[in-house]
């Protein structure tokens, strides 16, 4: 319906290099320096994502396409404007720092960061927005500790700037790495810096992983898809109940669930009010947007508009950014959007 895009929305899963629009990725597929990189990613593109495998071979593609910091700026506010589009009221982005063509990945996150930053300077009323740092399981634990340093330092040296980091993300491709491997890493992160932990769950079936993420207790998880009915027990009735970030889209493009009507966040989560926030994942490369990701949760689990903007307004709660200032002002701004003209 037309006013899900009018309600205000908060969005906790996304992806920067995923939520990169496929306008500005064929466009910058265009520059003679990507003429090398145009065939591989045409033949991904054409067809569009439709499995986890293919979606990981298009994130490198990508991040070729982001060498600079130029560039990075320019994706960094495309990605913003789109959100904000959406009347998303508070984004946290979350993206990988990498070491590139032309920039470390200190310089990367700094200018994810100032992009941030000059986003909102630009738009004082607007969206607010935070960062977290991705873990990505499928590179080593030595470029994870690299990255927990560089927080580090950005926090010490440039707390304007580290200020903005809410959290720590662990995903990257399911079928490879291992959670206990980078575990004493995030756990040093909760403790040393203070920092909530969002982990990718159940995007592929581990049942034992499942189990060791749930016993590290991460203040979020993202998908929750695929797992027995055990450890879905055991996800229900851990206390505190830990909050779900749903991307339905994501989930059906990458066959995690064969019909929206089947998936256990949906069928077994939200009936019982567990906390949740329906989120985007990769707008980009699946071509959605948030308004559409609710659009797909009405069409087959119909609610009010009043419920609606109920649940949108309930995942500020999961929200990992602490200034209670900032959150005041995002929620009073959220109620006052809420009410129909
Ligand atoms: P970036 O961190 O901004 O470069 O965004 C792309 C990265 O996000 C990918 O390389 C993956 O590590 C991660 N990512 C994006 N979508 C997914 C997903 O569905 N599952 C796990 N990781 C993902």
């Amino acid at each position: 319906p037309q006013w899900v895009k009018v309600i205000p929305k908060v969005e906790l899963h996304a992806h920067l290099s995923g939520s990169v629009r496929l306008r500005t990725i064929r466009k910058l597929l265009q520059k003679p320096e990507n003429v090398s990189i145009l065939q591989d990613a045409e033949s991904l593109l054409e067809g569009g994502i439709k499995s986890l495998e293919q979606g990981f071979r298009l994130f490198p593609i990508i991040h070729q396409l982001i060498p600079d910091s130029e560039t990075l700026r320019m994706v960094v506010q495309d990605v913003l404007n789109d959100f904000a589009e959406e009347n998303t009221a508070y984004i946290e982005l979350r993206t990988t720092p990498r070491d590139s063509r032309n920039m470390s990945a200190e310089e990367y996150l700094k200018t994810v960061l100032q992009g941030v930053s000059e986003y909102m300077s630009a738009h004082p009323t607007g969206m607010v927005c935070r960062v977290l740092v991705s873990i990505c399981r499928h590179q080593s634990t030595e470029v994870a500790r690299d990255i927990a340093h560089i927080v580090e330092r950005i926090r010490t040296l440039r707390p304007d700037l580290g200020g903005l980091i809410v959290g720590f993300d662990f995903s990257g491709n399911p079928n490879r790495g291992q959670w206990e491997d980078f575990e004493p890493i995030l756990r040093k992160v909760r403790t040393e810096l203070g920092l909530p932990i969002t982990v990718h769950f159940a995007e592929v079936l581990n049942d034992k992983e499942c189990m060791q993420i749930l016993n590290f207790k991460p203040e979020r998880i993202g998908h929750a898809v695929i797992m027995s009915d055990l450890v879905l027990e055991r996800l229900m009735k851990q206390e505190p109940p830990i909050g779900v970030e749903v991307c339905l889209t994501s989930n059906m493009l990458t066959n995690s669930v064969s019909h929206l009507t089947e998936h256990p966040v949906l069928n077994h989560l939200l009936p019982g009010n567990h906390p949740i926030c329906i989120c985007t994942d990769d707008a980009g490369i699946f071509d959605t947007s948030l308004s559409e990701e609710y659009g797909q949760l009405l069409r087959y689990f119909p609610m009010s508009r009043d419920d609606t903007a109920r649940l949108a307004m309930g995942a500020l709660d999961l929200a990992f950014c602490e200034d209670e200032n900032v959150m005041a002002t995002v929620r009073k701004r959220m109620m006052k959007a809420m009410k129909p003209p």
